[in-house]
């Protein structure tokens, strides 16, 4: 079994993903790519206003990570409107789960295969979840945890 990796959870997507300044006919647009982790770590940081600590757990990653994601992103947007770039939003390692608002740590299902995670869901035992990726049974987070533990992780 190869070991679970963690994706960067994301509880929104964007509704536009390119923008571009208004120029001249004909003149070339460069652009910079924002990936998704990068404009979730934008929207919980700057525009909610969450502390970093905060924001990191809600994307289920370190402070550091979180710090680095967001540093990323400002370059990309500053480079964008000093430069006159357009901007694209696409791909990252990102895991979309719906109702992040509720997530409560530990409680969720993962996939032990592909690292698929999804909201716990209350009274369905998680190995009755298959995952929509690769079919295998989701477990709960914390048996993963404890496997890790006994092996000395
Ligand atoms: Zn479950
Ligand atoms: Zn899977």
């Amino acid at each position: 079994m190869t070991r679970p990796r963690f994706r960067r959870r994301i509880g929104w997507l964007p509704r536009v993903d390119y923008f571009t300044p208004v120029l001249d006919k004909g003149s070339q647009v460069e652009s910079v790519v924002l990936t998704l982790d990068e404009v979730e770590a934008i929207r919980l940081a700057d525009l909610e206003g969450l502390y970093q600590e905060e924001a990191a757990k809600r994307m289920n990653i370190s402070r550091q990570t979180f710090g680095r994601i967001i540093d990323s992103a400002h370059k990309k947007i500053a480079d964008a409107i000093v430069n006159g770039k357009a901007i694209r939003i696409a791909g990252g390692p990102v895991e979309f789960v719906e109702n992040l608002r509720e997530f409560v740590e530990g409680d969720y299902c993962v996939c032990p295969n592909c690292g698929f995670v999804k909201i716990h869901e209350r009274g369905v035992p998680c190995r009755f979840e298959i995952c929509p990726n690769c079919g295998s049974h989701l477990i709960r987070e914390f048996e993963i945890k404890s496997n890790k533990r006994k092996r000395g992780e």
